[in-house]
């Protein structure tokens, strides 16, 4: 899976063999590590509707990772990601099955989806009226971490890092977005005067 952000937030440890009576960050954090082991969801550009679930589509490529703004927030957990995506890739066009019914015109995007390569050709007719075939795609449902899975390899040293997991107040300006009178209240570096930062979480035993 690559890299999708940039290294330098500040990082915070969350201890689960520390986590007291209250589990509601805990399962939180618990939903972004299966979505992070379930890897990056895909996004596609509908060339054209077959059916409900059917679609001509051009792959697109996630290039980068955002909080989603119900969890975006002070403090607020993360666990739930947006993904922003390159432009399609135009070259190669695919036959991608869905699960379950999109209501996606030609231009429009299905995202947030998982697929795979069947193997399968499939054969459709162009508006003049030739025959092409293409690769077909049918999306699949990614497994899902188990509770017990989670804990045993954390159990066993494992550490997943959940990067830009939330928002909070920068350290450096307090929230102010700007430095003290005595530096002439230039704008805050460390949070580009917008007075958050993200931060990383390490989850580990
Ligand atoms: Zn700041």
């Amino acid at each position: 899976m690559p890299n999708l952000v940039s290294a330098d937030n500040p990082v915070k440890e969350f201890r689960v063999s520390k986590v007291g009576a209250d589990k509601t960050e805990l399962l939180n954090v618990f939903a972004a590590v299966q979505s992070k082991e379930a890897g990056v969801p895909e996004a596609f550009e509908v060339l054209q509707r077959l059916s409900d679930t059917n679609y001509l589509v051009y792959p697109m490529k996630a290039v980068s990772r955002v909080v989603s703004s119900s969890s975006s927030s002070y403090g607020g957990g993360g666990g739930s990601y947006t993904y922003n995506y390159s432009q399609p890739d135009r070259s190669t066009l695919y036959w991608l099955v869905t699960e379950s019914p999109w209501n996606a015109v030609g231009g429009e995007t299905i995202s947030g989806i998982f697929a795979i390569k069947t193997g399968n050709v499939r054969t459709y007719t162009t508006a003049l009226g030739a025959q092409k075939s293409v690769k077909e795609l049918v999306e699949i449902q990614p497994p899902l971490l188990s509770r017990d899975e989670f804990v045993s390899r954390l159990r066993a040293g494992e550490e997943w890092t959940l990067e830009s997991y939330r928002l909070e107040p920068c350290s450096r300006c307090f929230g102010d977005g700007k430095l003290s009178d005595l530096q002439g209240n230039a704008r805050c570096p460390d949070c580009r005067g917008k007075g958050k930062v993200q931060v990383d979480l390490i989850v580990k035993w």
